[in-house]
């Protein structure tokens, strides 16, 4: 059976106004089934997290189309852009954006509370599992000022898989951490995708952590240059 596409670009260009305006993004076509792990690389610059933040619905495209789980976004308003994005969609940044001044748990359910203003019995189970899923079972009242930055992206992505997501984009999430904090957040990321059947698309510069995904798609000048299946190397845990 034909595995479910809930990624489809067609023939997509993103113009930024200006002075100049800057082409970020030209013809690009690009095709997601349900369960991939991609990885997106590419210099500085090159267009990535414009990409990104369409296949998001964080913003729309100037030509071309997006579509998002069979949704034309260019046909939705902001109501239905944001109902997509709490729906099916989960973000992660290099800089975690994580609120300082509550704790991990606090900050898991933060989506939770903004929707509802209090989180449900099992919105805050939902939570304790996510969180002991990435290893923070115990931490789970601690300030996230108080949790290393490898603990706090883990936070990240706790927030990010809450709600049953259908797509991961991750932008960057390894940007600001060593090598083995790098390897375990690609390591967690991997098992939500293999366990829960999650899409994972994760930008990074990072060649060797690129090697972990199942398809390597490479972004210069605003166009996708190459896009090619990877046999992922093994992560132990
Ligand atoms: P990457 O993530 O690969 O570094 P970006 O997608 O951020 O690249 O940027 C691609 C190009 O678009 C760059 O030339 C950048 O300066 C430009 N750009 C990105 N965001 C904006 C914006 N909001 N307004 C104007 N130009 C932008
Ligand atoms: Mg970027």
């Amino acid at each position: 059976m034909a595995k479910s596409v809930v990624i489809d670009l067609v023939d997509v260009a993103k113009v930024y106004d200006g002075a100049i305006p800057t082409r970020a993004l030209d013809k690009a076509n690009l095709r997601i089934e349900a369960g991939e792990f991609v990885a997106i690389l590419g210099p500085s610059g090159s267009g990535k997290s414009t990409l990104l933040h369409l296949l998001g619905a964080l913003d729309t495209p100037t030509e071309g189309t997006v579509s998002i789980v069979g949704e034309d976004i260019s046909k939705l308003d902001d109501d239905g852009l944001a109902r997509l994005r709490g729906q099916h969609l989960g973000f992660i940044f290099q800089f975690h954006h994580l609120l300082p001044d509550f704790s991990a748990l606090e900050n898991v359910l933060m989506p939770a509370f903004a929707v509802t203003g209090t989180p449900t019995k099992d919105q805050i189970a939902e939570a304790m599992s996510v969180l002991e899923r990435v290893g923070l079972k115990g931490k789970e009242k601690n300030r996230v000022t108080n949790l290393s930055g490898g603990q706090q992206q883990r936070v990240a992505i706790a927030r990010a898989l809450m709600g049953g997501k259908t797509i991961v984009l991750a932008d960057e999430p390894t940007g600001n951490l060593d090598t083995e904090n790098g390897k375990e957040v690609f390591r967690l990321m991997r098992e939500f995708n293999k366990d829960d059947g999650v899409t994972f698309l994760v930008v990074t510069h990072d060649l060797a952590l690129a090697m972990y995904a199942d398809r390597i798609v490479h972004v210069i000048d605003g166009k996708i240059a190459s896009d090619h299946p990877n046999d992922p190397m093994p992560l132990d845990g």
